[in-house]
C-alpha cells in the first residue's frame, strides 16, 4: 500500500523531495495536469465531468517533524534543533537517519546505572542531547553531517493486525487518502489537489497553494491525534482509534464551515460510515491558512485518527483509513455549488472563463 512507501520516505519540512517523487509517481496517469510550484508543493488537477462549475481544493501536507544539525562537538557528536513540534522525552535512545545518505545515528543516552536521582526525574532538554553517528571527531562529524543536515526517525512501516504502525502518519496518512481519491473516478467539479510543504513549521506551502488554486471550498486531509490511551483522569479523548474519520468543527487554526461539516456527517449517517467529531480546540491544519485565502474559502478538515503522532512511531487503524477515503469520496460526489451559496447573496457564479 502507498502508505508504506510514504511513511518510510524522508521528508522533514523544507526537504520534501523524496515524498514529492513518490506522490508524482503515484498520481501520474490519474490526473489531467500536475506541476511542482516554486515552494515545492505538488499541485495536481483532475478535470470534472462539467456538471458542477466549481473548484474544490483537497490538501495534505508532505512534510514531517524532524531534526536539523546545528553544531558539532569536539568528540564528533551532533547537536540538533527540532523542525516542528517534537517532544524531547521521546528522543533518548531512538535511532535516526541523518542526511540524504540516511546515515544511521543514535540519540545518545546515559546508562541507567550512572543516572543520579535528580536526572531520573528530569526530562532532558533537546539542547542537552547529542546525536551519535559514530564520528571520531569534529571534522569527521562535520564532513558526514554538515550544518543544516536533516534527520528523521528510522522507523519501518509494519502491519499489526488490523492496524499499521510507522513514522510520519501526520500527514502521510492524509497524502495516501488524497492519492486514493485522485486514482478514482472523476467528480462533477474540477478537483485541485495540493500536496503541501512546510505545514509543520507554520502552514507555509498551503498558503501559496491556495492562492494559486483560488478554490470555492477546501478540505484538509490529515492524520490527527488519537489519545484513547490510559489516563489518570477521565478526560475525553481528542479522537479514538477505530471510531472512523475525525471531522473538525474548530481547532486552534480555524472554525470549519458548518455546511461542509453537515455534508460530511449526513453522508456518513446515510451510508452507515462511522465518523467522530474531533474534540474542538485542539491542533491546527493547513485549513488554517486556506480558509483566509483571497476572499475567503469555506473549509473543513477530515482526519485519520493516529496514536502517538509526532513521535518515532504512530499507529492507525486500516478501517479508519479506508472509511476516510470512502467518506471523502461519497461526500464529494454529493457536493454541489448550491450547497455553498449564502442566503441573500448572488450565486458563486464568477467570471471564470479559464475553467
Ligand atoms: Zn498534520
Amino acid at each position: 500500500m502507498i502508505l508504506r512507501e510514504l511513511s518510510e520516505a524522508f521528508g522533514v519540512s523544507g526537504n520534501e523531495g523524496d515524498v514529492r517523487a513518490i506522490v508524482l509517481d503515484a498520481v501520474r496517469g490519474h490526473v489531467d495536469a500536475v506541476k511542482v510550484d516554486a515552494l515545492g508543493n505538488v499541485l495536481a488537477f483532475k478535470r470534472g465531468t462539467g456538471r458542477q462549475r466549481m473548484r474544490v481544493m483537497l490538501a495534505a501536507h508532505m512534510d514531517e517533524v524532524g531534526l536539523m544539525v546545528v553544531g558539532h562537538d569536539n568528540d564528533g557528536f551532533l547537536r540538533v534543533k527540532a523542525v516542528g513540534g517534537i517532544d524531547p522525552r521521546l528522543l533518548p535512545g531512538t535511532i535516526l537517519q541523518v542526511g540524504s545518505e540516511r546515515i544511521p545515528g543514535v540519540i545518545g543516552v546515559k546508562p541507567i546505572h550512572l543516572l543520579k536521582k535528580e536526572e531520573h526525574e528530569k526530562v532532558p532538554k533537546l539542547e542537552d542531547l547529542v546525536v551519535d553517528i559514530g564520528a571520531k571527531n569534529k571534522d569527521e562529524a562535520r564532513k558526514l553531517a554538515p550544518l543544516g543536515t536533516y534527520a528523521t526517525f528510522a522507523t519501518r512501516f509494519r502491519e499489526l493486525g488490523p492496524t499499521v504502525s510507522g513514522k510520519a502518519f501526520d500527514d502521510r496518512a492524509g497524502c495516501a487518502v488524497l492519492v486514493e481519491l485522485l486514482r478514482g473516478e472523476r467528480f462533477r467539479f474540477d478537483l485541485h489537489a495540493a500536496f503541501t510543504v512546510q505545514e509543520e513549521v507554520g502552514l507555509r506551502g498551503a498558503r501559496v497553494a491556495a492562492y494559486a488554486i483560488e478554490p470555492d471550498c477546501a478540505f484538509a486531509l490529515e492524520g490527527t491525534i488519537a489519545d484513547d490511551i490510559p489516563k489518570d483522569k477521565d478526560i475525553s479523548p481528542t479522537t479514538e482509534l477505530g471510531k472512523g474519520p475525525a471531522i473538525t468543527v474548530m481547532d486552534r487554526s480555524f472554525i470549519a464551515d458548518r455546511r461542509l461539516v453537515r455534508l460530511l456527517t449526513s453522508t456518513a449517517e446515510e451510508l452507515g460510515i462511522p465518523y467522530q467529531i474531533k474534540q474542538p480546540g485542539v491542533g491546527g491544519t493547513d485549513a488554517g491558512v486556506i480558509h483566509l485565502t483571497r476572499k475567503g474559502v469555506p473549509s473543513v478538515t477530515v482526519a485519520v485518527p493516529c496514536r502517538y503522532i509526532h513521535s518515532p512511531v504512530a499507529l492507525l487503524s486500516l478501517d479508519d483509513f479506508n472509511n476516510t477515503v470512502r467518506l471523502m469520496r461519497q461526500s464529494l460526489s454529493r457536493l454541489t455549488r448550491r450547497a455553498l451559496e449564502r442566503e441573500g447573496s448572488e450565486t458563486l457564479e464568477r467570471e471564470r472563463s479559464e475553467t
